[in-house]
């Protein structure tokens, strides 16, 4: 019988490439771990657009919603994307719109600076440490994106007439809980220490965040809570990023500080992301995706790192079907493939006399093989 269900989403650019490697990947897992995984492709993006003439088409769609989790690549590409009304371009109409559909309200990005490749990050090797891993779990549906009123308008004041913009931030106990909870439980499958971040010296939203966090905290007395007000965290993140597990983010801090984050890691190829909805029974559904794009530069050309579509396979075992030693055995393949000298272009460094350069295909094999 089945057990876990997957819509594989490939999509534009390098996405059918990684995704091959990703699909090996859990194919192996899969042999190993003896699961019962079933694996299903459908066009999305311009894949979608050329071959039935919508980015997400009936079909992919319906077949998103059979599933237990999406496994997604990239969409979009920058020379065609223009061709066409905004509404149907393929990061609003498909990727906007499955985010959407599925009320994903988590995001969690892990980054993970590899001790081999410390050249390939910006900070000083004594900034690292023994090594940069970091969670961050930014709430993805609520605050200053969403929150309302959000206009322009015309205002005439004092003999003078200008324009206004408004945003509003706006956070409820019950939004707040649910993503705590999200860091909280994540942060048990890691080193048990959640720093949530907030601006709770000027803002009523970051009274209220840091009030409700608090409370919570309570029940999870095995994981140690600190908070960061957003200003320092930014400073800390590049003076003594080592400091940190999880980060736990309302939705525009979460924003900003996941790609300073990301930025410690070296390589957009090596980065992979959840994003979470709601949990029935023991299962949570989830969107997985590399952090990067389609990449057209390299696309087709056997040049890009499958590392981050193969990560969020593992993220997809561990959140989605809570299989935490199957994606742990991927991640330390990975882990192993790179201290083994495994690179491919994104992380070669000229200096390192042991790299063994690799392709697409030839780093999906070797993570695949160790598996
Ligand atoms: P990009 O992330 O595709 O590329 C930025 C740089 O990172 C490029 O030099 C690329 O070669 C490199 N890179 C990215 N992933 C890599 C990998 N796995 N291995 C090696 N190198 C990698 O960003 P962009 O060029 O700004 O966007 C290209 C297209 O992708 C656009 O159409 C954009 O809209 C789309 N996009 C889609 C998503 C998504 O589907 N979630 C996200 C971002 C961008």
């Amino acid at each position: 019988m089945i057990k876990f269900k997957i819509a594989a989403l490939a999509g534009d650019g390098i996405g059918p490439e990684v995704m091959h490697e990703a699909i090996k990947v859990l194919r192996a897992v899969g042999k190993a771990f003896s699961l019962q995984i079933e694996i299903k492709e459908a066009p999305v993006g311009w894949a979608g657009i050329d071959a039935a003439g919508k980015a997400l088409p009936d079909p992919t769609l319906a077949l998103c919603k059979s599933s237990d989790a999406i496994l997604f690549g990239s969409v979009g590409l920058p020379g065609r994307d223009s061709t066409i009304p905004k509404e149907e371009r393929p990061e609003r109409a498909a990727l906007l719109r499955l985010r959407k559909e599925f009320g994903l309200f988590a995001n969690l990005r892990p980054v993970r600076l590899f001790r081999e490749l410390s050249h390939a990050c910006p900070l000083a090797r004594e900034r690292q440490g023994d090594g940069i891993d970091i969670l961050v779990v930014r709430e993805l549906t609520g605050g200053m994106y969403f929150g309302q009123p959000k206009k322009t308008e015309t205002v005439s004041e004092g003999g003078q007439t200008f324009q206004r913009a408004i945003d509003t931030v706006v956070y409820t106990t019950p939004e707040i809980e649910r993503i705590a909870h999200i860091a909280f439980r994540a942060a048990r499958l890691r080193r048990r220490r959640v720093t949530s971040i907030d601006k709770a010296n000027v803002l009523e939203n970051g009274v209220l965040w840091r009030e409700v966090v608090t409370a919570l905290g309570k029940q999870y007395s095995d994981v140690a809570l600190d908070h960061m007000l957003v200003d320092n965290a930014a400073m800390q993140l590049i003076l003594r990023p080592t400091q940190f597990d999880v980060l736990l983010c309302e939705n525009m801090f979460g924003d900003i500080l996941s790609d300073e984050a990301a930025a410690l890691a070296g390589s957009l190829g090596l980065l992979p992301s959840a994003s979470l909805g709601a949990t029935t029974g023991e299962r949570t559904f989830g969107f997985y995706e590399p952090a990067g794009g389609t990449a057209p530069d390299i696309a087709g050309k056997n040049l890009a790192n499958p590392i981050a579509q193969i990560l969020s396979a593992a993220l997809m075992l561990r959140y989605s079907f809570g299989l935490n030693d199957a994606a742990a055995a991927i991640e330390s393949a990975v882990a192993k493939v790179i201290a083994s000298g495994y690179r491919t272009g994104d992380i070669l460094s000229p200096a390192d006399s042991n790299a063994k350069r690799v392709g697409t295909s030839g780093m999906g094999e070797a993570i695949a093989a160790l598996v």
